[in-house]
């Protein structure tokens, strides 16, 4: 039985550390790569982005043949702005960033950006351009260099230092005994997670995406902790392309556009001011969460990869 066991204690421990956090859907597709679903096609081009207005064209989608988990959504997102989606736990939220990444092909429908049709441009490429800012990191064990580096391998050390500088957490390497050699993550030092959260948007500023991805975890953080997030989730988003999976709905206040999706569907969409003089879901939602309701039924999980 030990030839069983093995591996497949081995598989609980990637699958702990993978499931809590959707940065490291990269690092699954690395572990996956040999055993992809989805080929590109001969003919595949990198993507070439200018800007990146990423479009949902009428995208009908089901992980099962029996039933429809997204129905003729559609909307673009126009270069440089953020889009925030919102909606009942089950609606279809993280779908939409599983399909972006193109973990699952459409069914109906196709999704585009500057153009290109994912299904004609390479994978590596597609992934290369997107990056995923989850709230809680997991860290790898190896050094905080590495953690940070892992967002663009053969990064300089003057790149590094840089996106350390920008996401605030170079000082804090610096005085540690070991500096940008320190280990980190489980056998290493344990970072708080408003650090571990700065390594994130550091690894994050060096891959130097064109378009970024916010699936917000419920977390326990404390709102102070929440506010310092959202003021450099704004910074990093500050002219790329965004979709915010949002579960709060302060976070989303600011976005040029709103999607509010419901068993799959978009039933609303506006600006929050707009949303709210609509008094439909959303202006629900917002009301519930202003007096401090807690909904059971809004989405309480944690950004998890559907393995
Ligand atoms: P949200 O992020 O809005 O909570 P999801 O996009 O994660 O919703 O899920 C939408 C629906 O798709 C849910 O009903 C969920 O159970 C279903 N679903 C998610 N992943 C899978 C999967 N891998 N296989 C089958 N159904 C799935
Ligand atoms: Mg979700």
């Amino acid at each position: 039985m030990i030839q069983l066991y093995i591996p497949l204690n081995f598989l609980g421990v990637i699958y702990r550390e993978i499931k809590q956090s959707l940065a490291d859907m990269e690092r699954l597709f690395a572990l996956l790569e040999e055993n992809r679903e989805i080929a590109d096609a001969p003919d595949a081009r990198p993507l070439a982005t200018h800007g990146a207005t990423v479009r949902f064209n009428h995208v009908d989608f089901s992980y099962e043949a029996k039933r429809q988990i997204l129905f003729d959504v559609d909307f673009e997102i126009a270069a440089g702005t953020t889009t925030a989606v919102v909606g009942h736990s089950g609606s279809g939220k993280s779908t939409l960033s599983r399909l972006l990444f193109r973990f699952y092909e459409v069914g109906q429908g196709s999704i585009v950006i500057d153009g290109q049709d994912l299904r004609a441009i390479t994978q590596d490429s597609l992934r290369a351009a997107i990056g995923i800012v989850p709230q809680d990191t997991v860290l790898f064990n190896d050094t905080i260099e590495y953690n940070i580096a892992y967002g663009k391998p053969g990064a300089s050390r003057e790149a590094i230092v840089a996106a350390a500088r920008a996401a605030s957490i170079h000082d804090f390497i610096e005085s540690l005994p070991d500096g940008y050699a320190s280990m980190v993550g489980e056998r290493g030092l344990k970072l708080s997670g408003g650090e571990k959260q700065r390594v994130a948007i550091a690894r994050t500023l060096l891959k130097d995406p064109a378009i970024l991805i916010f699936d917000e975890a419920t977390s326990a953080l404390d709102s102070k902790a929440e506010q310092a997030i959202q003021s450099q989730l704004k910074e990093i988003a500050k002219s790329r392309t965004t979709l915010v999976i949002a579960h709060r709905l302060s976070t989303v206040a600011d976005a040029q556009q709103i999607l509010v999706l419901d068993h799959g569907r978009i039933v609303e969409r506006g600006t929050h001011p707009q949303l709210l003089a609509a008094d439909g879901l959303y202006a629900q939602m917002w009301q519930r969460q202003q007096a401090g309701v807690q909904d059971e039924s809004e989405d309480g999980e944690p950004a998890q990869l559907a393995l």
